[in-house]
């Protein structure tokens, strides 16, 4: 089964439906990236920081030797790293990213954080994180104005056919929608119904803008990190209104969850490594909820996010 596409203001098609490489195995991604292929995936959502692009790199190159798929047909999504915000920074590591993956452009390139942390040489450690040489954060002074516009070069330059933002306010995308000569094509953020983030969605999407969720099963992902707030808040699956929407439409409460953000819009990138997962995954698009039941699931809101910097013991308070 294949994912529909949704139509970016850039011109381009992108996959409603992806596969979320944070978190995946260097010595397993090559062949999870192969078996997604296989099960139906075409876009791969990758970062500098998660670690694995020289693996990810070679799951692709793999599966289209072995004729599975074509790199047009592939959409592949990278990020900038905090520690890239500087202009002049943004080409160079751009161009080691897809040296890294083993291709020549990517389809979407996504400013990761609106956070400009100080330069860390990739010869010298590389992801760099978040912390500096000193084991505390370092900030650097680029203003995200400096960033887009470098990123925009991308674009001219034929390294990304399309850029985004993720982890972007509402106050801020205003703020890049002024002086943007490309518009960021796709927003990511944190998205569940413990988050939904409403007027942000909202306002993305009158922009013009695509929003991808991540994390759409709430804690779950955050357990594996001992994300204190993850362990506290009850497991998403077992939510009643969930469980029983699930039962009516015969499906998994997974598919609930994925559903509810793309029956409004919103692409998805969950990652498994289970067969049956994948494919579940994927059939997230050809059935409905009714609207009453987008919002009961929208009722559950709480405002509880998960993938915060300050969670994770760094002094970054963006949200
Ligand atoms: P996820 O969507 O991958 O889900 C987390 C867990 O759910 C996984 O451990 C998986 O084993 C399990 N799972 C998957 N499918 C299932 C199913 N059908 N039934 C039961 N369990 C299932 O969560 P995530 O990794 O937090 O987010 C997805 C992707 O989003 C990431 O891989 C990454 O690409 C992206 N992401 C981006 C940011 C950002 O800052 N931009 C932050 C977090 C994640």
């Amino acid at each position: 089964m294949a994912s529909p596409t949704i139509k970016l203001n850039s011109g381009y098609d992108m996959p409603q439906v992806g596969f979320g490489l944070w978190k995946v195995n260097n010595d397993t991604c090559a062949d999870q990236i192969y078996h997604a292929i296989k099960a139906g995936y075409r876009l791969f959502d990758g970062a500098c920081d998660y670690g694995n692009e020289v693996e990810a790199g070679k799951g692709i190159a793999r599966a289209i030797t072995d004729g599975l798929v074509t790199r047009s047909e592939l959409f592949i999504v990278s990020k900038l790293w905090n520690t890239f915000h500087e202009g002049p920074r943004v080409g160079p590591i751009c161009q080691k990213q897809l040296s890294d993956w083993g291709i020549d452009y990517f389809d979407l390139y996504i400013v990761h954080f609106p956070v400009a942390l100080k330069y860390v040489d990739p010869e010298t450690r590389y992801p760099p994180g978040w912390s500096g040489e000193s084991g505390q954060i370092e900030f650097s002074n680029a203003p995200i104005q400096e960033t887009w516009t470098a990123m925009e070069k991308l674009v001219d330059g034929g390294l990304a056919r399309s850029i985004g933002v993720s982890n972007f306010s509402a106050q801020l995308l205003m703020d890049v929608l002024r002086y943007a000569r490309i518009r960021p094509a796709t927003l990511q953020i944190e998205h569940h119904p413990y988050l939904v983030q409403g007027r942000l969605v909202e306002y993305a999407q009158r922009e013009g803008l695509v929003v991808t969720a991540y994390s759409s099963f709430g804690p779950l992902s955050f357990l594996e990190l001992d994300v204190k707030q993850a362990v506290a808040a009850g497991p998403l699956f077992e939510h009643p209104v969930v469980k029983s929407l699930a039962a009516k439409y015969a499906k998994t409460p997974a598919q609930v969850l994925l559903r509810w953000a793309t029956q409004r819009g919103l692409a998805v990138i969950p990652k498994s490594n289970d067969p049956t997962r994948l494919r579940q995954n994927l059939e997230v698009t050809g059935w409905d909820l009714e609207q009453g039941e987008i919002g009961e699931i929208a009722a559950l809101d709480c405002g509880l996010r998960f993938n915060d910097p300050i969670g994770y013991g760094m002094y970054v308070p963006i949200f």
